[in-house]
Parts: structure tokens; C-alpha cells; sequence
């Protein structure tokens, strides 16, 4: 039994190494990725409920790795963020979006509005609204999706500080996957969001189970009372749509519209009305 015991240890030892090395391996491939210009953004349609209007879309980021080809954000976000790249790798997206907007703009192809990712330690980080500044965007078209954390929780100054400089820019709020993750109910409040994304986990279930109907209802009325557009996330069917719309959502996204797609497929996406 022993033997066999420090056979197990040897492979997990070598699974461990492996696993480090290619940690290292994609950290070094990330921080070249960033030089070369390797990361971009596809974009995911939202439709407002009831008119079916293009309201806007998301900037999902990708990146082009030179082997590999697209890869999505699962394959890389977390080791940026350990690598303290994630930053850089938002700066992209921004400057993708921003290029993007002004080409569809170019084109008579109307994109209300753009939201970009940002992850939430950034609310405390003071080189955010340096960043935000380099990248042009016309009034009103940007907004932010932070995802609720910890820290929105706490009663912090600078983060309050920041997000009110944000909003002086022009530039939206949005709390991301709500209803998932650290419910910080509060951030409701401290963060002043425009919009509120109740997450796919809470969403899809609507047409099979009363519970979660009455959850995202009741969720639908906070964000109303507080003057917070709802959108839903992870929309799949019509049969989704229709209780959404019932429930009082006020946007959708979902691959009943389209899956994240390159900014000329949006254009072509956006000419081809109705999309319901
Ligand atoms: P998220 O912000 O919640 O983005 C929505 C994710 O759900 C996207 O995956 C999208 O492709 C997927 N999705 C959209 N509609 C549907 C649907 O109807 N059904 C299903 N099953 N999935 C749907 P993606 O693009 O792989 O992004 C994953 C996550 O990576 C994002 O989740 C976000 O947390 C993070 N992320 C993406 N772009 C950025 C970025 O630029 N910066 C940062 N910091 N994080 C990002
Ligand atoms: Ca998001
Ligand atoms: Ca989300
Ligand atoms: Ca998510």
C-alpha cells in the first residue's frame, strides 16, 4: 500500500509541475499577447422588451492567440488576474469598443450604447479614470459592468469617490451577474447603477419554475423602485421572453438574439430587423 501510495504522490507531483509550467507558460504568452496587439472584442446584442429595439451591446473580450486561434475569457481571465494584467487586458477592450463605435458610426449603423467589463478592484484603483481618458467615446454611449464583490459591500470612500467620477463622465453603471456570487444587495445603493443584469442562472429557470418567476418579479420591483433598468441575461427561448416581458424586464441578451459576434457581423446583425 505504500508503494503504491508513493507511486500516486510521483504523478501528482508531475501533474503539479505540469500545471505550473503552463501557468508560467500563459502568463509569459498573455504579457507577449498584450505587446502584439492580441486581444479584441466580439460584441452581443441587447433588445429592448416590448418595442424589440437595438439598445446596445456587450464588449465580450477574445484573444487571438497566434496558435490556438480565438480564445474565450475562461481560458485566460484568471491568470491575468493573478499576473495583475487584467487592466491592461480591459484597456484593449476599451480601445477595441471605442475604435468599433466610431466605425459603425461611420457606417449609419446606430449602436446606442456600449458596456465594457470591468472587473471591481478597479472601483479603488486611481489609474481607472487615466485610462478611461484615453479612449474617445461620444456622451452617453459608455457604461461599465461590475460584477458584485466583497468590497461593495464595505462603506468605502475612494470606491464611492470613483464611481461618482465615473458617472461625471457620462459613463453608466452597471451591476453584472446579479444574484450570483457575493449578494450585496446594498451595492444597489452605493453604487447608484442604471442598470441592474440579473444573472442566466436566475433567468432561464423562469419558464419551468413559479419560485424563480416570483424571484426575478420581486427583483424586477427593486430594481423599479429604485429606478434601475433590469436586464436579463442568458435569454434562450421566446418562451423566456415572454415571461420576462411579463415579469417587467426591461432589455434582453441571450443567444435567442445572437451568441458575441466580430463588430462587422453586428453591423449586418443591427440591418436586420425585426428580431422577434
Ligand atoms: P459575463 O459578463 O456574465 O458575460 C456573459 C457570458 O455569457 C459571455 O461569455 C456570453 O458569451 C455568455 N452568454 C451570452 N448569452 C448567453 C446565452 O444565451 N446562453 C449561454 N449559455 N451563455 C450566454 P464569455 O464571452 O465567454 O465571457 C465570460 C465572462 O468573462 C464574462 O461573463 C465576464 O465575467 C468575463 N469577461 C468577458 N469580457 C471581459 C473583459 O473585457 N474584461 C473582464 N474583466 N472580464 C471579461
Ligand atoms: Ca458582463
Ligand atoms: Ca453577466
Ligand atoms: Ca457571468
Amino acid at each position: 500500500a505504500k508503494k503504491a501510495g508513493r507511486a500516486r504522490s510521483i504523478i501528482f507531483n508531475a501533474t503539479l509541475k505540469t500545471a505550473a509550467i503552463n501557468t508560467k507558460r500563459l502568463a509569459d504568452e498573455i504579457l507577449a499577447g498584450l505587446e502584439n496587439d492580441e486581444f479584441f472584442a466580439f460584441y452581443q446584442p441587447q433588445i429592448t422588451a416590448r418595442s424589440h429595439q437595438l439598445a446596445g451591446v456587450e464588449a465580450l473580450v477574445r484573444w487571438n492567440h497566434p496558435e490556438h486561434g480565438i480564445l474565450s475569457p475562461a481560458a485566460f481571465i484568471t491568470t491575468a488576474e493573478t499576473i495583475g494584467a487584467i487592466a491592461r487586458i480591459d484597456s484593449a477592450v476599451l480601445k477595441h469598443a471605442s475604435r468599433q463605435h466610431q466605425i459603425w458610426r461611420e457606417n449609419n449603423v446606430n449602436v446606442p450604447r456600449i458596456a465594457v467589463n470591468l472587473s471591481a478592484q478597479r472601483l479603488s484603483d486611481e489609474t481607472l479614470i487615466k485610462a478611461i481618458q484615453e479612449h474617445k467615446f461620444e456622451p452617453g454611449v459608455l457604461s461599465f459592468e461590475f460584477v458584485e464583490s466583497i468590497s461593495f459591500d464595505e462603506p468605502d470612500a475612494k470606491i464611492d469617490e470613483i464611481a461618482e467620477q465615473i458617472r461625471a463622465m457620462g459613463i453608466d453603471i452597471e451591476i453584472d451577474d446579479f444574484g450570483t456570487g457575493y449578494a450585496s444587495i446594498t451595492s444597489l445603493l452605493s453604487l447608484s447603477p442604471k442598470r441592474l443584469k440579473v444573472d442566466r442562472q436566475l433567468v432561464q429557470p423562469v419558464t419551468t419554475d413559479p419560485r424563480q418567476r416570483r424571484l426575478v418579479g420581486s427583483i424586477v420591483e427593486i430594481g423599479r423602485s429604485l429606478g434601475i433598468e433590469i436586464i436579463a441575461e442568458g435569454v434562450e427561448t421566446i418562451e423566456q421572453v415572454e415571461i420576462l416581458e411579463r415579469l417587467g424586464c426591461d432589455i434582453f441578451q441571450g443567444y435567442l438574439f445572437s451568441k458575441p459576434m466580430p463588430g462587422d457581423q453586428l453591423a449586418q446583425f443591427a440591418q436586420e430587423k425585426p428580431w422577434l
